[in-house]
């Protein structure tokens, strides 16, 4: 997925089985991605978001 803040970078924060840390990741019936827990990209632009049935709230 791409960055929400605008900046484009891509995150590398998907879902590999066996990687820690990881998220958790639930779809609803209507396909809307739910993420836990909320990511942080620690470098860069620092956006710190949950994404919750694929709408992102901003920390
Ligand atoms: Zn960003």
């Amino acid at each position: 997925m791409r960055c929400p803040c605008g900046c484009g970078r891509r995150l590398e924060v998907m879902l590999l089985p066996g990687v820690t840390p990881r998220w958790d990741l639930q779809v609803d019936p209507d396909g809307r991605p739910t993420l836990h827990p909320s990511i942080w990209v620690q470098d860069g632009c620092k956006a710190h978001f949950f994404l919750r049935s694929g709408m992102v709230e901003w920390c």
